[in-house]
């Protein structure tokens, strides 16, 4: 009863916040959904000081197959004018094919890699929904007529509905478990690029012991919360989630400073080089900021690989802790936003969000400008690191106004 009063509490005091005045279709502040953005976006005036929270093309990168189209081209081009070590830089996106369009290429890949796992995405779906695993060609090419079947009422729009994507064979385990990572990244603006990174994230983990000699058990190739839910033996009370602190202390422990930063290090890689990918085609508009769940997945080797970036990452608790992680995101996320106007616009840090990316790198404060010279410095980026959100926003956010003493 306490918690539904606590909840009840939080999301009006949220609503307050938002500041979301709705009538007759006049708003300052608006958190809508991605449908809502198709159907009125266009028609919309907004007027200077109003914002929303997606930017009008956002599909650019959070559609599976815009994102690796995307990301494919951005690294064509480092290649062409930056050469191969550059381009390198964004290998970390398994190889993947738009269906049934790249059906061929594909067909090409599948059979270079004999024995190979691979995954079956709808590419505008989400939560698990209508994913498999194969081994199989055969197992494509019957998916393939079915699909062929339907589709002959529907128009070519619809075709390219599925990615396929190599599988990522050798996971990093915990507790023999596979999990993945859930990071949340703020854009404020694509021109000039402003990127914030939130220090708290989790970790989603699969409720069966991982094993490839099942692939048809989603319960164990499946990370999403969504699915998990549904195992039979989930516990509501454990869940399967570890903030990212939990993890980030687990792997320090196991392999030192040095490989932890190492790691969060080429996270940040990916986050900035699939933002740099989608820029020229994300129509910049002061008016909108976007965020983003990225979902990131480490390999046996601790490398991260770039699943997807969700527009809409759920923010329906799963725990108590949970429940003060997201509140903690949302506001902040409003304080970065600033419809007040109490930020300076110089800072580097609001609440739990670092900014990681003002038109370039920015770096922590204690920079040391000898290690400077000799490019050994820190990003300003804490992933997993202390979220002592409450005690900076006291430093950093002047009163509002009618709070001021008289
Ligand atoms: P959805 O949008 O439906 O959540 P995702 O692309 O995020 O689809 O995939 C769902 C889950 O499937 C991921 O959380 C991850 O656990 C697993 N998964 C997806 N792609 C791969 C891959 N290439 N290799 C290994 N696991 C994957």
């Amino acid at each position: 009863m306490r918690n539904t009063f606590i909840k009840m509490f939080h999301f009006f005091k949220f609503v307050l916040i938002c500041g979301i005045f709705y009538s007759d279709g006049e708003w300052d502040f608006n958190w809508c959904d991605v449908g809502w953005l198709r159907e009125n976006f266009d028609h919309a005036y907004m007027e200077e000081h109003v914002r929303i929270n997606h930017f009008r093309n956002h599909y650019e990168l959070t559609r599976k197959n815009l994102m690796v189209k995307n990301l494919k081209r951005f690294q064509k081009n480092l290649e062409k004018d930056m050469g191969r070590t550059e381009a390198s830089k964004c290998d970390f996106f398994p190889s993947t094919y738009a269906m049934p369009s790249e059906y061929h290429l594909f067909v090409e890949e599948f059979n270079r890699n004999p024995g190979s796992t691979w995954i079956m995405k709808p590419v505008a779906k989400s939560q698990g929904k209508g994913i498999f695993l194969f081994r199989k060609l055969k197992d494509i090419i019957d998916w393939k007529k079915d699909r062929s079947r339907s589709e002959e009422q529907k128009d070519a729009a619809h075709l390219d509905s599925y990615v396929v994507q190599r599988y990522i064979e050798n996971p990093y385990l915990i507790n023999g478990r596979k999990f993945d990572l859930r990071v949340y990244v703020l854009v404020t603006s694509y021109v000039p690029l402003k990127v914030w990174l939130y220090r708290d994230g989790f970790a989603r983990f699969s409720s069966s012991r991982f094993s490839l000699s099942t692939i048809d058990d989603k319960y164990m190739h499946l990370t999403n919360v969504s699915v998990q839910k549904t195992a039979p033996d989930y516990d509501p009370e454990k869940g399967c989630k570890w903030q990212m602190q939990q993890l980030r202390r687990y792997l320090t422990a196991k392999y030192g400073r040095e490989v932890v930063e190492t790691l969060f290090g080429d996270m940040d890689n990916i986050i900035i080089r699939s933002l740099q990918s989608v820029q020229k085609v994300i129509i910049n508009d002061k008016h909108c900021f976007e965020l983003y769940g990225y979902d990131i997945l480490l390999d046996h080797n601790l490398k991260p690989w770039l699943i997807e970036v969700n527009a809409s990452p759920s923010h329906a608790p799963s725990s108590q802790e949970d429940y003060e992680m997201k509140y903690g995101l949302l506001e902040d996320t409003l304080n970065v936003v600033d419809m007040e106007g109490r930020l300076t616009g110089q800072e580097k840090r609001v609440g739990g969000f670092d900014l990681m990316w003002n038109d370039g790198p920015v770096y922590t404060e204690d920079l040391n400008l000898q290690t400077f010279g000799s490019l050994s410095f820190t990003a300003n980026t804490h992933l997993g690191c202390v979220n002592d959100r409450e005690k900076n926003l006291r430093q950093l956010l002047k009163p509002f106004p009618l709070q001021k003493k008289i």
